[in-house]
C-alpha cells in the first residue's frame, strides 16, 4: 500500500505508536500465546495460526512508520471525528496539516497548585486504585490527589475526555510532539514535579509510562534480542 501510495496517514494509537498490543514486545511469542490460550504443548503454535481466518501472531507489534514511510499521524484510542476531518482538509487544500503541540495538561485546565507528597497513598496504577478512594475533586490536578495522571507526558487534542469524566489520563493520545519516548517524559516530568524519592512507589512504570507506545521505544524488544542471539 505505501509504494501505491503518494501520502501515507497512520490513523490512531495502534497505527502510530504500536498500541496497547504492543506490551507483548516485552515477552516472547511464545509465551504471550500460552498466557492468553494456556499451554499448547506445541513449540510451533507460534509459528501457525489458529484458524484460517485469524493470521499468525508475528514477532512484534510496530508502528506503520517503522515499516514504511509516513507522511502524518492522527493519534487517539479513537481518534477524535473532528481530527480526522481537520486533517483530510488539510490535505484536499494542499495544506499541511497542524495537529496540537502541546500537552495535555494544558487542555485539562485543572488546578495545580501544591508540590506532591511522595507517600504510599500516590498510587502507582489508578485505574483501579482511583475507585478506591472516598472522592475526587473534579477541579485538582489529580497528581496532586495522589492519582497518577499521565496527561504531563501525552500529547493534547482529546478535549480531555476522560479528565471530564473525572478519570485520569491514561495516555492513549501518545507522546507530545518530540518526546517520542512517552514513559521516559513521564519519569522526567514526575520527577520534576514530586520531591526525592517520590518515584520509587511507581510500581509498574514501563506497564504505565508505555501503556500505548512501547512498539516505538528505543527499549529493544525481547523478540529481537533472541534473534540477535540465535546469530
Ligand atoms: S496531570 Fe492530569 S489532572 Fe493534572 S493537569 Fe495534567 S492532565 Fe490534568
Ligand atoms: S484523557 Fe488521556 S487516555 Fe483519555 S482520551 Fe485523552 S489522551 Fe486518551
Amino acid at each position: 500500500m505505501g509504494e501505491q501510495s503518494n501520502l501515507l496517514v497512520a490513523l490512531g494509537t495502534c497505527a502510530c505508536f504500536g498500541g496497547i498490543s504492543g506490551l507483548r514486545n516485552l515477552y516472547q511469542k511464545q509465551e504471550v500465546i500460552e498466557s492468553c490460550y494456556g499451554q499448547t504443548g506445541d513449540n510451533n503454535q507460534a509459528e501457525t495460526s489458529f484458524s484460517e481466518d485469524v493470521p499468525a501472531l508475528l514477532d512484534s507489534v510496530q508502528p506503520v512508520g517503522k515499516i514504511v514511510k509516513v507522511d502524518y499521524q492522527i493519534p487517539g484510542c479513537p481518534p477524535l471525528p473532528g481530527t480526522i476531518k481537520t486533517v483530510l482538509q488539510a490535505l484536499i487544500k494542499g495544506e499541511v496539516p497542524v495537529l496540537p503541540q502541546r500537552s495535555l495538561c494544558v487542555e485539562c485546565g485543572r488546578q495545580q497548585k501544591e508540590l506532591l507528597k511522595p507517600t504510599r497513598e500516590f498510587i502507582s496504577d489508578s485505574v483501579i486504585s482511583f475507585m478506591e478512594l472516598e472522592e475526587i475533586d473534579p477541579e485538582k490536578c489529580f497528581l496532586e490527589q495522589g492519582v497518577l495522571c499521565m496527561g504531563l507526558a501525552t500529547r493534547e487534542g482529546c478535549h480531555a475526555r476522560c479528565l471530564k469524566g473525572n478519570v485520569p489520563c491514561r495516555g492513549c493520545m501518545g507522546p507530545p510532539p518530540g518526546a517520542m519516548e512517552q514513559g521516559a517524559k513521564l519519569i522526567n516530568s514526575l520527577a520534576s514535579v514530586l520531591p526525592a524519592g517520590g518515584l520509587m512507589f511507581m510500581e509498574d512504570i514501563v506497564g504505565t509510562g508505555y501503556r500505548y507506545a512501547m512498539p516505538s521505544s528505543i527499549i529493544p524488544h525481547i523478540s529481537c534480542k533472541e534473534n540477535e542471539s540465535d546469530e
